[in-house]
């Protein structure tokens, strides 16, 4: 199979007729043998409903529902795991991606031989101040910390080889940083393609102002943890003995000062009375326990199963 195409939905009822249509037209002219991967995320509108016609009058509708609002990251990771595909092209369900840029994301993966191409909404249709500006910083910073050369890490359009999708795990709010799993996992090859986009035609967006947090927070998580998930003793090991050792080399002056003073009769303060006192003993404490985390962290990794419980309710044409 060329194509699976995964979309990862919510309450996109009016949307999902039309952008079905369109992707059929783009399939058979372009002659691909494809799959197309619904994730209803739990919606609360007809959209599961829409989808079961769709799978009933196409054979290459395939479909999950989720019981409950999970999240794109959650969808998005169920349509990894179900993809055939050569190349997995993801897309979101509100027409606002084109599917006409398929096919040249397709040969960039195939004959430019990238491991992910990730689109760029050059030319962005969404509310200025809400949404391109803050996406434009957050784009930079990106750069900086991940060294990743992409302009629209985020863009719902995106073109994988079928190896990276089944290598990363998108999970929580995860999505933002696809591009800086695959290059975690060993896929550092990653292109760019200008996209065109469009205004939500229906409906409203999914993402509220939450997302400013919750995506900061997650690029510091998303950026520990291609460093040291794996080794968090390399991090909390040197940072702990740093810590303790600037401690210990205060502890020492103290010690060394308080026997010249005995033997000298030197008048001396008491030894609670002198900052490094406190210094001393708060470095050795958060030093200690930044060593106890790092050797928790190791432990938790080496016994811990990779698992996720996300709760499918149904499921149209897949085994
Ligand atoms: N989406 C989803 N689960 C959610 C939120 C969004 O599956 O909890 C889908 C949504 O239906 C759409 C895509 O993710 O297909 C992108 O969402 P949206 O268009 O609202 O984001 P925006 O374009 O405003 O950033
Ligand atoms: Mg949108």
């Amino acid at each position: 199979m060329d194509i699976s195409i995964v979309i990862p939905l919510y309450n996109e009822e009016e949307s999902l007729p039309e952008l079905h249509d369109w992707i059929v037209r783009v399939m058979t002219d372009n002659n691909f043998s494809y799959e197309l991967i619904f994730i209803d995320d739990g919606s609360k509108d007809k959209s599961w409903q829409v989808i079961q016609q769709l799978s009933q009058k196409n054979k290459h509708v395939k479909a999950i529902k989720f019981r409950r609002n999970y999240g794109k990251s959650p969808a998005l990771h169920l349509g990894f795991e179900a993809a055939k595909g050569n190349v997995v092209i993801t897309m979101d369900a509100d027409l606002q991606d084109s599917p006409d840029e398929i096919p040249e994301l397709y040969k960039m993966i195939i004959e430019g031989n990238f491991d992910l191409v990730s689109g760029w909404k050059q030319k962005r249709f969404d509310n200025a101040f809400t949404k391109n500006l803050p996406s434009k910083l957050y784009n930079y910073i990106n750069r900086k910390i991940s060294g990743i050369k992409l302009h629209d890490m985020n863009c719902g359009l995106k073109a994988y080889k079928n190896k990276v999708v089944k290598s990363i795990e998108v999970y929580g709010e995860m999505h933002r940083f696809i591009p800086v799993m695959a290059k975690a996992a060993g896929f550092g090859n990653i292109g760019e393609k200008v996209v065109k986009h469009q205004a939500r035609k229906y409906g409203v967006s999914k993402f509220g102002w939450n997302r400013f947090i919750n995506g900061f927070l997650d690029l510091l998580t998303i950026t520990f943890l291609s460093k040291f998930g794996k080794r968090p003793m390399h991090f909390f090991g040197l940072v702990g003995t740093l810590l303790f050792l600037l401690g210990f080399g205060f502890a020492v002056y103290l010690g060394v000062f308080k026997l010249y003073c005995t033997f000298t009769h030197h008048p001396a303060r008491l030894l609670t009375e002198r900052p490094s006192f406190y210094i001393s003993l708060t470095c050795m404490v958060i030093g200690s326990m930044m060593f106890l985390a790092g050797f928790v962290g190791e432990l938790i990794l080496r016994n811990s199963p990779v698992r996720n419980n996300y709760l499918v309710d149904e499921q149209l044409n897949l085994n």
